[in-house]
């Protein structure tokens, strides 16, 4: 088989967080990885037990509204990998049982790049880099500035809309402000009906 005759590998994104909640944000850096990147797919991961956080929100819950937001994008899917395996999320975890999933595809994991700076402490590091190429994204001005990252290994995304950010959103629902349009709207409507966020 040439080159030319070999068939494309699938390029899939995938999108690790905790989204508590999903926001904008995070839906218009998976958009712009999309593009950037000639991604055939985005397929969004709510952490289960995020390594070293004590308290989220219950993973159903997370993974609904998940679900919620990337509804209407064909684009885009959801995976449960993360919030079904026991213990705490590991990333090495989540890129076996993708590798899995897409044993022909080339995967890209699309996270903060305040998560990817950490990355050298992660579990399995060496083993990390050879199952996806990774796309920290930042709001502009804050790029990824850390040595010691195989260059080939990760590349920086710039998404001004990240100004939005999960913790704002939480505060703004527990003081009775509105997060509309900073959230979509079926996500407003779920953390109203499932009394999310509010303080107590
Ligand atoms: P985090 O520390 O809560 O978030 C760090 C920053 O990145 C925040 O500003 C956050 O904003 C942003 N962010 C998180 N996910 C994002 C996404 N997909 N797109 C754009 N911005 C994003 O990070 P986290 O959510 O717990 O973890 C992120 C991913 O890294 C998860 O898949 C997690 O499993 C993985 N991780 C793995 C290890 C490990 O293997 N040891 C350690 C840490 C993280 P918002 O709060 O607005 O999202």
């Amino acid at each position: 088989m040439t080159a030319e005759t070999a068939p494309r590998r699938a390029r899939i994104g995938i999108m690790g967080g905790t989204f508590d909640p999903i926001h904008n944000g995070h839906l218009v850096a998976a958009s712009e990885a999309q593009i950037q990147f000639n991604l055939d797919e985005v397929v969004f991961v709510p952490t289960g037990k995020p390594w070293m956080k004590d308290t989220v929100t219950l993973g159903e819950h997370r993974y609904l509204m998940t679900v919620i937001a990337t509804a209407a994008n064909p684009g885009f899917n959801v995976s449960r990998v993360d919030l079904e395996r026991e213990g705490a999320t590991y990333t090495i975890d989540t890129l076996r049982d993708m590798r899995k999933a897409y044993p022909d595809a080339d995967l890209f994991f699309i996270t903060g790049a305040d998560a990817v700076a950490q990355i050298m402490e992660w579990k399995d590091v060496a083993e990390v880099w050879t199952l996806a190429h990774f796309i920290a994204v930042s709001r502009p001005g804050h790029a990824l500035t850390i040595s010691g990252l195989p260059e080939q290994g990760v590349s920086s995304l710039e998404v001004p809309a990240l100004a939005i950010s999960s913790t704002d959103c939480r505060n703004r629902v527990s003081r009775g402000y509105p997060v509309w349009y900073l959230v979509p709207d079926g996500v407003v409507q779920y953390i109203a009906k499932h009394h999310l966020y509010r303080s107590s």
